[in-house]
């Protein structure tokens, strides 16, 4: 009984159009039937103790200007250089692309490979998809491949590095500057702010997306709904 109670959730959770008033303990697999919070409010599993979900409705509507700060951001970690070397009056200066192209060129390629994956490209399709879904949310329409998407960035999350990659680079300049005089770059101090927005926006668990989903779902479908009506009344 309970898992074919679970089972048909889950099934009908691949279609926006679900049926969110059941919340499923993420901690001890507990079923609930789920409560309307105020903002900021969190419930908690009474089994367990668990967190079960908090009132992000709030947080996912102001999402957007952060993930467009974050691109901002993110372009600048990539075009301008991440550290300036100087040694007996030479000075050589490396940006991300830069060093990863010198690890392949001295056959680093796995190295090489994690490096533009996890600081270039899973921040870039999440900061991309992140776009996508807010703006189409805000825009009041549930986007093209909403399902795909959000289960996409849950798999994707935890490949994005920018912060392992900034404590190597702060690690590195501080055994450099041993033997050179070493200067911060301006994509340093982005990939700073970077790693500070990114981790503002993934306080949103992308389970969330699910029940704003439904939310602008079911205005839409009023909205439809109305539309058809008024226009009965008037052929
Ligand atoms: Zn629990």
């Amino acid at each position: 009984m309970h898992a074919n109670f679970v089972r048909s959730a889950l099934m009908r959770s691949f279609h926006v159009d679900v049926d969110t008033s059941l919340k499923l303990c993420p901690h001890c697999d507990a079923v609930y039937v789920r409560a309307p919070l105020s903002p900021d409010e969190r419930a908690y599993c009474r089994r367990c103790g668990g967190e079960l979900y908090r009132n992000h409705e709030v947080r996912i509507a102001a999402l957007l200007p952060l993930v467009f700060a974050g691109f901002i951001t993110y372009v600048t970690c990539n075009v301008f250089p991440i550290v300036t070397l100087e040694i007996q009056g030479l000075s050589t200066q490396t940006t991300v692309w830069g060093a990863v192209r010198a690890m392949a060129h001295h056959g680093m390629w796995p190295v090489a490979t994690l490096v533009l994956a996890t600081t270039t490209l899973v921040p870039f399709l999440e900061l991309g998809l992140l776009t996508y879904l807010l703006a189409s949310l805000a825009a009041g329409r549930v986007p093209v491949g909403f399902g795909p998407i959000v289960r996409f960035m849950r798999v994707a999350r935890p490949w994005g590095m920018v912060e392992v990659f900034l404590l190597g680079i702060v690690a590195s300049m501080v055994k450099l500057s041993a033997m050179a005089t070493v200067v911060p770059g301006p994509a340093l101090w982005a990939f700073g702010a970077l790693v500070a927005l990114l981790a503002i926006v993934i306080v949103v668990d992308p389970a969330d997306f699910w029940e704003y989903a439904a939310k602008v779902a079911s205005l839409e479908r009023a909205r439809a709904a109305e539309e058809a009506r008024t226009a009965e009344e008037f052929s």
